[in-house]
């Protein structure tokens, strides 16, 4: 008999369930980790409140694990047996349009399933153990709390979305939402040299952004957001703005507030995907740019690891807390809850 693991699922709308399935031991090329802990990000809240996914969900992709195992061909020297590591687990085919002009993070099957063996469907996250292809993982810094390496893969997102801003130092940048990536995005964006602006309608995350040092937050249900941005810039409109919220009617105000040479980046996704009124003439004479930004690539997640490594990024403020795996559905009731930042099953 092989051995077993534990995984979490989600089974249906608000249903969560710790399966016993096989362990998976990893081939020379491979490398097997024994899973520490896994965030609950929004792809997974969703699937949780919904069900609306193929089921069984395998989520789980914000992964920090141990090396307990490498294959006898995985010839690395970043890391070894015991050191602790951070997972990338979305998809990249490294054979594509995109990933082979290094844009991983388009890649046409970033969405593979593979939790396929184990007859479920995700990104696999939420288990004991994981096998893993030795480019897939980074080295975390043993005096970091494990928890904060969770971490990797948001930020990671970020900082594809931060070198798509091109940001200049002294910029003036505004980021829409104070949520967590709304607060990454703030962090990353300081540590470019530039001003920051916050949106935010709760009083509590304006605090807490401007606590780790962001310029000014405002609340846009009090102020015109569009005037005011307009008013803290000269009249000219914001270098940069991420929009991190899922309205479109933000994301007009954010094109909007956005100045002439400016870049306005369409962080999250949007929904209902509403479309919105674009002005052509206005763009020809703005020079703006508007773009989106998906995923994180190679780079992005190396450039996040080594911000959480050195400290540069400290996510601390941004855990809610950490579960063992035994209580899954009090952790994803608790990340579902309106306001709550990042909860960490543990295994
Ligand atoms: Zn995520
Ligand atoms: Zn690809």
């Amino acid at each position: 008999m092989s051995e077993k693991m534990k995984v979490l699922i989600i089974t249906g709308p608000k249903v969560t369930q710790i399966v016993e399935v096989p362990r998976p031991s990893p081939r020379e090329d491979q490398v097997l980790v024994k899973i520490d802990g896994c965030a609950i990000c929004t792809w997974e809240q969703r699937v949780y409140a919904t069900g609306k996914y193929k089921m069984p969900f395998l989520g789980g992709h914000e992964v920090v694990g141990h090396v307990v195992e490498m294959g006898g061909k995985v010839r690395t020297k970043e890391y070894a047996v015991g050191d602790r590591v951070a997972l990338s687990v979305i998809n990249s085919c490294g054979t594509c349009y995109y990933c082979r002009k290094g844009e991983e993070n388009l890649c046409v099957d970033s969405y593979a399933n593979l939790s396929e063996e184990l007859g479920m469907n995700g990104p696999g996250g939420f288990a004991e153990y994981k096998v893993m292809p030795p480019h897939k993982l980074w080295k975390l810094n043993a005096d970091m709390p494990w928890e904060f390496g969770t971490f990797s893969e948001p930020l990671a997102c970020v900082c594809t979305s931060v070198d798509k801003a091109k940001i200049a130092l002294g910029d003036d940048v505004v980021v829409i939402g104070g949520g967590i990536m709304g607060i990454l995005h703030m962090l990353v964006s300081k540590l470019r040299g530039a001003k920051v602006i916050m949106s935010e309608i709760d009083d509590s995350r304006r605090k807490l952004a401007e606590s780790l040092g962001c310029d000014i937050t405002f609340n846009p249900k009090e102020k015109d957001a569009v005037a005011y941005v307009k008013e803290l810039t000269g009249g000219r409109g914001a270098d940069v703005v991420f929009d991190t919220t899922v309205f479109s009617a933000v994301a007009a105000q954010a094109i909007e507030m956005t100045g002439k040479l400016g870049r306005c980046i369409m962080y999250s996704s949007v929904k209902p995907a509403d479309p919105i009124a674009l002005n052509p003439d206005e763009l020809h004479n703005t020079e703006k740019i508007i773009t989106g930004s998906v995923s994180p690539s190679i780079q992005s997640f190396d450039t996040a690891v080594r911000l959480l490594n050195k400290g540069l990024i400290n996510p601390e403020k941004l855990l809610h807390g950490v579960y063992p795996y035994q209580q899954a559905s009090e952790a994803f009731e608790t990340a579902v809850r309106p306001g709550t930042y990042r909860v960490v099953v543990s295994f």
